[in-house]
């Protein structure tokens, strides 16, 4: 029996390059389709490794991805979690398109793409410090000894990956999408005794979500962007600028929605600041009163900050997918 939940954290990189490429103009766009791509293909990535795993019905689990914990003053990242009885595998999931080779020697890939040669940091190394930090974390948060391990997802069947030093010990750390089950199997062979029941493994589920650090845009990697960025309210059909006609939102193309500015408000979130004024969002969203913009944004149901003169409301909620857009 399978035991899989699907918690919903909103892929920020995915998002930010969305609302890049929807409001910056023209002349941008051939610099921002790179990162977009690649944003993309990592939540497809990722995406992959749960359709595989939902067809894992030898073993009871639980699969979270996207954990970022608090480490002494730090935190750290998990790609990918998965919680069983015996052991838990840490996986990082590596997306890449092109010819990969893979040198575990030199702690190196290199990535041959449209003729460009390209030289990234061992996704191994990466996961094995991942396991590395939460280990400590399990045991400052008194859980028994459990027995991790890293595994390096190479998730873009297409790509060839070509070991340079073809090394025994490293090949059970890394695979494709579709030998997760062997590896899982493997696992379950090697740890034999269970660390806990599947209760336990629920309750731990449970704390790592509670210790979860939803992160936030890190607004000063877009500086360069600021100026350009065009506000207002876009279409969801054609990206055009609308305008509002009590109730709606109305579009050249035909599309009335009540709820477009919602999509405006959490671009706000992800491209300026984390918090918004009714003044603020009146200049975004191009309202025509204040009372129009408060009315919006009461809607959306943000907890506010400061008394009812100097009122900011928090965004913060669209980045922990409580509210979506
Ligand atoms: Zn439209």
């Amino acid at each position: 029996m399978t035991k899989h939940i699907a918690r919903y954290v909103p892929p920020l990189r995915l998002h930010i390059a969305e609302a890049l490429h929807v409001r910056l103009p023209q002349e941008f766009q051939p610099e921002l389709k790179k990162s977009l791509l690649s944003a993309r293909a990592g939540v497809r990535g990722e995406r992959s490794i749960e359709y595989y795993l939902e067809d894992y019905t030898v073993n009871e689990h639980i699969y979270l991805r996207d954990v970022r914990l608090p480490y002494g003053t730090h935190h750290f990242q998990l790609d990918g979690l998965i919680l069983t009885t015996n052991f838990i595998l840490v996986t990082e999931v590596k997306q890449y398109a092109g010819t990969v080779t893979y040198d575990p020697d030199l702690q190196q890939i290199t990535r041959l793409y449209d003729n460009e040669l390209a030289t990234y940091e061992d996704p191994l190394q990466q996961v094995k410090r991942a396991v590395r930090k939460l280990t400590t974390w399990l045991n400052l948060h008194g859980f028994p000894p459990i027995h991790i391990e890293p595994c390096v997802i190479f998730s873009n069947n297409s790509t060839p990956i070509e070991l340079a030093n073809s090394r025994a010990s490293t090949l059970p750390y890394i695979c494709r999408p579709g030998g997760l089950h062997d590896r899982l199997h493997d696992l379950f062979a090697q740890h034999r005794n269970p660390w806990g029941t599947m209760a336990d493994v629920r309750a731990l589920y449970e704390h790592l979500v509670q210790h979860h650090v939803y992160e936030l845009p890190s607004y000063s990697d877009n500086t360069a962007y600021a100026p350009y960025i065009k506000s207002g309210v876009r279409c969801p059909a054609c990206k055009k600028l609308m305008s509002y006609s009590r109730p709606h939102w109305v579009c050249r193309c035909g599309r009335r929605d009540r709820s477009a500015y919602r999509q405006a408000l959490y671009d706000y979130a992800l491209l300026k600041q984390s918090t918004i004024s009714t003044r603020e969002f009146l200049e975004f969203a191009h309202l025509s009163s204040r009372y129009l913009s408060q009315l919006m944004l009461n809607e959306v149901n943000l907890p506010h900050l400061g008394d009812r003169y100097h009122r900011r409301y928090d965004l913060s909620p669209f980045f922990r997918g409580e509210i979506i857009p």
